[in-house]
């Protein structure tokens, strides 16, 4: 399956509400976006849901967990014909995938998105170029850099 997927406006901006308010605290945060096939093959986001999740914090780093009321929550949030095909999370300072994302669970379909949101979701406001976005092919999670190679998979769409 080729999973494109197209986010607008709406839905970043509760990605980053969601993301800057947990911030605040110095916590990361993170959620994933359920998605629908759209009419013109590509799919739309439709919801950021962030689940119940677990913090950790302090002068060695920072770290987010989603708990096991927080998998729960995602199994009952995801509307009928919808799937959650990108992840999105925030670190403290730059934004890449960790080897602990590497390994995160939380999507496992082929072709499915993570974006990593940089200054504890501050970056977003410079839009979803000023992310770090990678995408899963053969298990394994590999960067695409904003431009060309990103947009055949992930597109800002601007209302
Ligand atoms: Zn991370």
């Amino acid at each position: 399956m080729t999973l494109r997927v197209r986010i607008g406006p709406d839905v970043l901006t509760v990605i980053e509400a969601f993301l800057t308010a947990t911030g605040a605290h110095g916590a990361e945060g993170t959620g994933v976006v359920a998605c629908h096939r759209g009419s013109s093959g590509w799919w739309e986001a439709a919801l950021f849901v962030a689940p119940d999740q677990h913090a950790t914090f302090g002068r060695f780093g920072c770290s987010v967990t989603v708990t096991e009321r927080g998998k729960a929550e995602l199994a009952a949030a995801l509307p009928r014909d919808h799937l959650y095909l990108v992840r999105v999370h925030s670190h403290p300072g730059e934004a890449f995938h960790s080897d602990t994302d590497d390994a995160n669970p939380a999507l496992t379909h082929d072709g499915a998105l993570s974006v990593v949101v940089p200054y504890f979701g501050l970056g977003l406001r410079r839009g979803l170029d000023a992310c770090a976005a990678y995408r899963l092919m053969n298990d394994e999670w590999v960067e695409l850099p904003a431009g060309q190679r990103r947009s055949q998979w992930l597109v800002q769409v601007d209302a």
